[in-house]
C-alpha cells in the first residue's frame, strides 16, 4: 500500500537547526560535553510569578477553552502594552488574537491573505520557517539579500527592485534572527512608502523588541502614518520572559485584517491554553525586572562573544544590536558553512547552525546563539580558536 502525502509538503524539508541538534545530543548521550550555541531560546527559566499567576488557575479550574481570540484580561494587557510600548492603539476585543505562540500568528496571517502564487517579500538570511509557511500556502518567496557591509539592515532599494504587481506581502523581523539587526526608524519610513505606494500587507514579527542593546530603538511600523491599516504587528512572549514552551504570542491589527486572521486560528487551534493565558497576563502587567536581568546578561556575553570572535584570524563579525544571536563571517576559511558546523561540532564541541540553513545569502555565515552560560561561551571561543589553527585556509 502507498499513501503520497499532499503535493504542497513535496518540496517541504524538515528543519535543519534539528540536524545538528540531534548530532549534538547523540554526541552529548556519550559522554563528550557539547557548548550549545544553536537552540534559539533563553538559557532562563519563566520569572516565578508567571509561572504562581498560571499555577494558580490552573487550581482554580480554568482548566477550559477559553474565547477563540484569547482570555479578555490578556487581550486587554496586550492593548495596554502595545499602547504604552509600542504606540500601537488596537481594541482589545476585535483586533487582538492570542495565538499559540507567536509562530502560530504568523501561520494564521499567512494563509489568511496568500493565494497561490502571490509574492512574499522576505530578507534573506531569515528565521527559516517563513519560508516554508509562505510556501505551505502556495506564495512565492522573493529573497531580498541582507549584506554583512550594510550590517545585515535590510536596504529598501532592494525591495523596491523586487516588487511586481504578484507581490502582497512584505515580510519584517527586527531585531533580526538569525543576524541580530535592527531596523533604523530611516529605513522603517522607506519600506513603509514602499508599501504604501505599492499597496502592500506587513507582517511584523516583533518577537525580540525587548532584546536590544547600546543605543538601538525598537519602533514598530504599525506606529509610522499610514501603515496601521495594512500591517500585522505578531509578538510573544517566548523570548522576553523566557515563556517558549507555554506556546503563547498574538497578532494585533485593524479589525478589518484581524478577521480573516483569527478565522484561521479559529480552525486550527480553537484557542491558546486556558491557564498559561493567565501567566501570560502576569508578564505583561507585573514588575519587568528579571527582562531587565535577563537582557543585562544576555549583553554581556553578546560583548564577550563578538571580542573573542573579532579576534580570530579570518573571521568578521557584524556587532548585533538585538537578539541573541551573533552571525559571523567565516567566508576566510575555505568551508561551507554546513562542513564548518559539522567541524565545529566534532573537533570544537560548539553545536551552531550553519548560515546556509537561513537561507541563500547566509552561506559562509555561522549562527551562534549566546542564550549558554558566560563561562561555557568563553571557553567555547577557547576551543573555536584552537580548531581553527588546525584548517588550511584557501589561498
Ligand atoms: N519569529 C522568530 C524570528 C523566531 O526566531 C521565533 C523562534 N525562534 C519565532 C518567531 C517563534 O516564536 P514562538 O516560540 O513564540 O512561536
Amino acid at each position: 500500500m502507498s499513501i503520497e502525502i499532499s503535493n504542497r509538503l513535496t518540496n517541504i524539508p524538515f528543519s535543519s537547526i534539528r540536524e545538528i541538534f540531534d548530532e549534538a545530543n547523540a554526541m552529548q548521550k556519550s559522554g563528550i560535553n557539547i557548548t550549545h550555541m544553536e537552540i534559539g531560546r533563553p538559557d532562563f527559566d519563566t520569572p516565578i510569578h508567571i509561572k504562581e499567576a498560571a499555577n494558580t488557575a490552573l487550581q482554580e479550574g480554568f482548566v477550559h477553552y477559553t474565547a477563540n481570540n484569547g482570555i479578555q484580561e490578556l487581550r486587554e494587557a496586550i492593548a495596554v502594552k502595545l499602547k504604552r510600548e509600542n504606540k500601537i492603539h488596537v481594541d482589545p476585543n476585535k483586533e487582538v488574537v492570542v495565538s499559540v505562540g507567536c509562530k502560530e500568528a504568523i501561520v494564521s496571517m499567512i494563509f489568511a491573505f496568500i493565494n497561490p502564487g502571490d509574492e512574499v517579500l522576505i530578507p534573506d538570511p531569515a528565521w527559516l520557517e517563513y519560508q516554508y509557511i509562505v510556501e505551505l500556502a502556495g506564495g512565492v518567496v522573493v529573497s531580498i539579500p541582507l549584506r554583512e557591509e550594510e550590517d545585515f539592515i535590510l536596504n529598501p532599494d532592494d525591495v523596491r527592485g523586487r516588487i511586481t504587481s504578484k507581490t502582497k506581502m512584505l515580510l519584517l523581523n527586527s531585531p533580526h534572527n538569525p543576524t541580530g539587526a535592527v531596523l533604523p526608524e530611516a529605513y522603517l519610513k522607506e519600506l513603509a512608502d514602499i508599501a504604501i505606494n505599492h499597496n502592500l500587507l506587513v507582517l511584523s514579527d516583533e518577537i525580540y523588541e525587548k532584546l536590544i542593546y547600546e543605543d538601538a530603538e525598537h519602533i514598530s511600523i504599525a506606529t509610522l502614518p499610514g501603515m496601521f491599516e495594512r500591517t500585522i504587528t505578531i509578538n510573544g512572549f517566548s523570548k522576553a520572559y523566557a515563556m517558549d514552551g507555554w506556546r503563547l504570542g498574538y497578532a494585533a491589527g485593524p479589525e478589518k485584517l484581524m478577521k480573516p486572521i483569527m478565522k484561521v486560528h479559529q480552525y486550527n487551534t480553537s484557542s491558546a491554553t486556558s491557564f498559561a493565558q493567565y501567566g501570560a497576563v502576569a508578564a505583561y502587567m507585573g514588575t519587568q525586572e528579571p527582562v531587565y536581568e535577563m537582557v543585562q546578561e544576555f549583553d554581556k556575553r553578546r560583548q564577550l562573544l563578538v571580542k573573542r570572535l573579532k579576534e580570530i584570524e579570518h573571521v568578521s563579525c557584524v556587532v548585533p544590536q538585538g537578539a541573541f544571536y551573533v552571525f559571523p563571517s567565516f567566508k576566510g576559511i575555505g568551508m561551507t558553512s554546513k562542513e564548518l558546523a559539522t567541524f565545529l561540532l566534532r573537533e570544537a564541541q560548539i553545536a551552531c547552525v550553519p548560515g546556509s540553513a537561513f537561507g541563500n545569502y547566509g552561506e559562509g555565515y555561522l549562527r551562534m546563539a549566546y542564550s549558554t552560560e558566560y563561562k561555557q561561551i568563553d571557553e567555547a571561543m577557547d576551543r573555536l580558536a584552537e580548531a581553527l589553527k588546525q584548517v588550511k585556509v584557501k589561498g
